[in-house]
């Protein structure tokens, strides 16, 4: 059978299905969906993303029979409609509009009105007896097309640098100024039928082909525009910030015309079905009367709240819909309730009322806040509209970091300089440095800046300066317009609509209540508020544990989670944030950093120049009570949980990296020359530092380090088993390669634990292990875990020397290769699943082929980042370690991994000392191979 490439919808029928979302896009499935469950959709049909790919394929060309398919649609629209494309008596206006499989919001865009020519006017006239309205529909129809269809979607670039909606706005400013009018609606139907000659001579003039007056050429050329857009470089970017991928396509919806702008009994509005910025079940939403399409997201008059329960101080003398509407309101509710039963999730919906006739435009899954996402799955789940495993499987781990994410200190609020106040569109604290486009925001963001966007309104073309941005402020707008959505998505601080801002984007300064603000000021913004300061305030640490829909959630994923969570600290502060985050252990200590304070930093010194073993020996015991301060803290903060203390690491001519001065004075303090410091300072440089003396290769040259290192471990842990406090240190070896490195090693740490337990009398629950790290040690992990009792994956290193990129180096390459699709994501960001990841699975099947218990983790950055994290369940770890302020992320994405691959055995005890088997036993085990 010949592929169907058309798809009618409309009155309670329809050909397509809300699960066709792949083929008709979002937006066509749901259109489709809405008819069939009863919804007033005007009707249509949807034109499939298999066509937008064959147009590409063939170069520009739509296939032959679409012809025929969308004429026979367009015959069963008219009947549903009662109205004729291209009738002069009785004509039928269509939109195009575009629809992906994801929504991409305002990345596609709309021509409305479609089909109004010299032939059709009149009779729309006649019609409606409604000339202004006509005219309205008209000025709007060419605006669009020229802007869409005949500028963007080829590609035509003006010679002033000005676009023709630029110009086209700047008219339709002109004439509202000539006449004494602020508002589009105040305009007569003489000054706007005035106005659309005016645009048709502009329109011909820049772009040199008039505006079609054919109602058939329009809506072809509108098709076309849309598929054409698919590739425009607003969507490009869209999709590589949202990892879309390019060759999905987008379907094309043409769709019967419902009018907003018939005059005061006509409205079109957007709406939430709960409060996407905190969650609450409130139906939320903003209108306009006399309006069409999108004027309510364009910030072109202030929109009015949906009803009473929403109003804020700023929109408290609005007439709300329930209020001017109560028959509508109640009917736009009552599918409200309906939509989220069917949908079983917060929608986005749009709707228009023509002359008192309610209809629905579209809904979609809404875009939340993490603190409303969190609340919502909580909520919805306690109501029996989900079950938990959805509730969990809903929420995305990295939403969880807006719950995490600094707020503005309160007190430090109160004493701040209050600028002015907008709409709380994105929550949490931003504070940065003013600058008013988005080329400014993601050049100052590139030098290391933090910036906060500042714009009248942002336009799609804004994505990439406000993706780096810390905040988004802007003068115009709703908390449904462009960047309130776009920053809800991305779950940051905007405040929007906030009036008082009189921006010169020109100067790149703006102007408040007399006090002007320049490019590089600062300024402080509470999301959450929607108040803008003047100057750097302070911000507070999160408090998640005081949210409790948050505390349910986690309480429900922790049931599920199979695999511990750790951390990465060796600060007892920063242990004890993670624990209060959830961290059941400490992953990775590191003792590097513990050596750079001003007391210690010298012993080092001492210990790296000295030129005989007496001497170096004699220094390096110096450091001994300092170290066993160190880990005394950090144990006894986790006590009852696993401590994994990773001794020195780095390469040791980063201690000694010293200016003159700093030479001579090291010569006093320790009576060496300074000549004889400079020469050993030479002797140490290395050509490859991160390949050269480090890791065990520092103790097998110099035993006296790791003797020192775990005389301090195991002494303190003696001490604490002798308090009565539990502690288990693993002592880990760094930078493994071949087992007789593990082998050398362990024989000093063994030989410190046998005599300081003697000195005790206690016996101590130790452990000895090693980093995998280095290629090699993965493949030989059958060796090493003869002897090692556990295995840490330091994936970054892993990482940096499986596909051989020094990480110090990679900001030269890597965003060519981003940019050229060589790599989906950056590797040091997220585990290369199918390379490095082959290595790591490799080295826990052959290390447990020797130690069937062996102990396996992760410990580098990839720890806390959603898909590693659920790879590292996959593959079967005991537990993941990672940053504090990650720990909560890692422990959602652990439950989401056991929802997705559930093992069959349980959990791990927080001393990790129950058993794990390897095998996960899920469905989709063997897919990612
Ligand atoms: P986007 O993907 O940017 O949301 P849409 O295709 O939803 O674009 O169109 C934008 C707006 O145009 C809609 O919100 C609606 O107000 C208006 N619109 C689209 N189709 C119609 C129609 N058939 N009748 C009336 N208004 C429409
Ligand atoms: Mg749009
Ligand atoms: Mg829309």
């Amino acid at each position: 059978m010949a592929k169907k490439y058309v798809y009618f919808f409309g009155g309670s029928k329809a050909e397509g299905r809300g699960n066709m979302k792949e083929l008709l896009g979002g937006k066509g499935a749901n259109l489709a969906d809405m008819c069939l469950i009863g919804v007033p959709v005007p009707a249509g049909f949807t034109i499939t993303t298999e066509v937008c790919t064959e147009y590409y394929k063939n170069r520009g060309k739509l296939p032959k029979e679409l012809t025929k398919e969308v004429e026979k649609a367009l015959v069963r629209t008219e009947k549903v409609m009662g109205k004729k494309f291209d009738d002069p008596k009785n004509p039928l206006l269509m939109s195009v509009r575009s629809g992906a499989r994801m929504s991409m919001p305002g990345m596609m865009d709309t021509v409305l009105n479609i089909g109004l020519s010299a032939k059709t006017i009149p009779g729309l006239i006649n019609k409606s007896g409604d000339a202004r309205f006509v005219y309205d529909a008209y000025r709007r129809l060419i605006m669009m097309y020229a802007d869409v269809v005949m500028e963007k979607a080829t590609g035509f670039e003006s010679k002033d640098g000005h676009t023709v909606r630029e110009v086209l706005e700047h008219t339709l400013e002109t004439m509202k100024r000539e006449r004494g009018v602020t508002e589009d609606t105040a305009l007569s139907a003489d000054d706007l039928k005035q106005l659309a000659e005016q645009f048709k001579v502009i329109v011909k003039d820049r772009l040199g082909k008039p505006f079609p007056d054919d109602a058939r050429e329009q809506l072809w050329g509108g098709i076309k525009a849309v598929f054409q857009s698919w590739n425009g470089k607003r969507a490009i970017s869209y999709r590589r910030i949202e990892s879309i991928p390019d060759h999905w396509g987008t379907a094309v919806n043409c769709q019967a015309m419902v009018f907003g702008n018939m005059g005061e009994s006509s409205a079109t509005g957007v709406a939430f079905t709960r409060d996407p910025s905190t969650g609450d079940n409130k139906f939320y939403g903003e209108w306009l009367i006399n309006a069409q399409g999108e004027d309510v997201v364009a910030g072109i008059r202030t929109p009015s709240p949906l009803n009473r329960a929403t109003k804020t101080e700023g929109t408290m003398d609005h007439k709300s819909l329930e209020e001017i509407n109560l028959k509508a309101y109640k009917k736009l509710d009552a599918i409200r309730l309906k939509l989220e039963k069917h949908y079983r999730d917060m929608q986005d919906i749009e709707f228009t009322i023509e002359d008192g006739v309610l209809w629905m435009l579209q809904t979609r899954t809404g875009k939340r806040t993490g603190f409303a996402a969190v609340r919502m799955a909580v909520e919805m789940c306690e109501s029996k509209l989900i079950d938990r495993k959805t509730a969990i499987k809903r929420v995305k781990p990295e939403q969880l970091d807006e719950l995490l994410h600094p707020m503005l200190d309160p007190a430090a609020e109160k004493a701040a300089n209050v600028l002015a106040k907008g709409l709380p569109a994105g929550p949490g604290g931003g504070v940065g440095q003013a600058v008013f486009t988005a080329d400014d925001a993601e050049a100052w963001s590139k030098q290391g800046k933090r910036v906060i966007l500042v714009r009248n309104e942002t336009s799609p073309e804004d994505v990439h300066g406000m993706h780096v941005a810390q905040a988004i402020l802007t003068a115009k707008g709703g908390m449904t317009s462009h960047a309130a959505l776009v920053a809800r998505g991305w779950g940051k601080c905007c405040i929007v609509g906030c009036a008082a801002l009189h921006i010169d984007s020109r100067s790149k300064t703006m102007t408040v209540d007399g006090t002007v603000i320049r490019e590089g000021d600062w300024i402080s913004m509470n999301g959450s508020s929607g108040k803008v300061f003047l100057g750097q305030v302070g911000v507070l640490p999160a408090q998640p544990d005081k949210n409790k829909w948050y505390k349910k959630l986690m309480g429900w994923a922790d049931d599920v989670r199979q695999i511990n969570v750790r951390t990465n600290a060796e600060r007892p502060e920063d242990a004890a944030q993670a624990l209060a985050f959830g961290a059941e252990g400490i992953g990775l200590a590191r003792t590097e950093h513990m050596f750079f304070e001003p007391e210690r930093i010298i012993h080092v010194r001492e210990m790296i120049l000295a030129t005989d073993v007496v001497a170096r020996r004699e220094a390096v015991m110096k450091l001994l009570p300092f170290q066993k301060k160190d880990f005394l803290g950090i144990l006894k903060v986790m006590a009852g949980k696993p401590v994994t203390i990773r001794l020195l690491d780095p390469p040791l001519h980063e201690f000694v990296t010293l200016t003159d001065s700093q030479v001579d004075e090291l010569s006093r303090q320790i009576g060496v020359s300074s000549a004889q410091i400079n020469t050993r300072i030479k002797q140490l440089h290395e050509l490859n530092p991160m390949l050269g003396h480090r890791g065990c290769r520092l103790g097998i040259a110099y035993p006296e380090i790791t003797e020192m290192q775990a005389r301090a471990i195991l002494e303190a842990a003696a001490e604490l088993t002798k308090q009565k406090i539990k502690v288990f240190p693993e002592i880990m070896i760094p930078l493994v390669g071949h087992e007789n490195e593990f082998l050398n090693q362990e024989a000093i740490v063994r030989e410190v634990a046998a005599s300081v337990e003697k000195e005790y009398k206690v016996k101590i629950d130790y452990l000895v292990g090693t980093m995998i790290e280095i290629p090699r040690a993965a493949l030989v992990a059958d060796k090493i875990a003869k002897q090692a009792e556990f295995f840490s994956f330091g994936t970054n290193d892993l990482t940096q020397m499986g596909f051989g990129f020094s990480r110090d180096d990679i900001g030269g390459f890597l965003p060519y290769y981003l940019e050229k699709g060589i790599l989906p994501l950056d590797p040091f960001q997220a585990i290369d699943q199918e390379g490095i990841g082959q290595l790591i699975e490799i080295g826990i099947q052959r290390g447990r082929s020797t130690r069937p218990a062996l102990k396996i983790g992760i410990c580098g950055e990839h720890g806390g980042e959603a898909s590693s994290v659920k790879f590292c369940h996959r593959v079967g770890m005991n537990y993941v370690s990672c940053s504090p302020f990650r720990v909560p992320i890692a422990r959602f994405a652990a439950a989401q991994a056991a929802l997705e691959w559930p093992r069959t055995s349980k959990k791990a005890k927080s001393n990790g000392k129950v058993k794990v088997k390897t095998k996960a036993k899920g469905k989709k085990k063997s897919k990612k191979k």
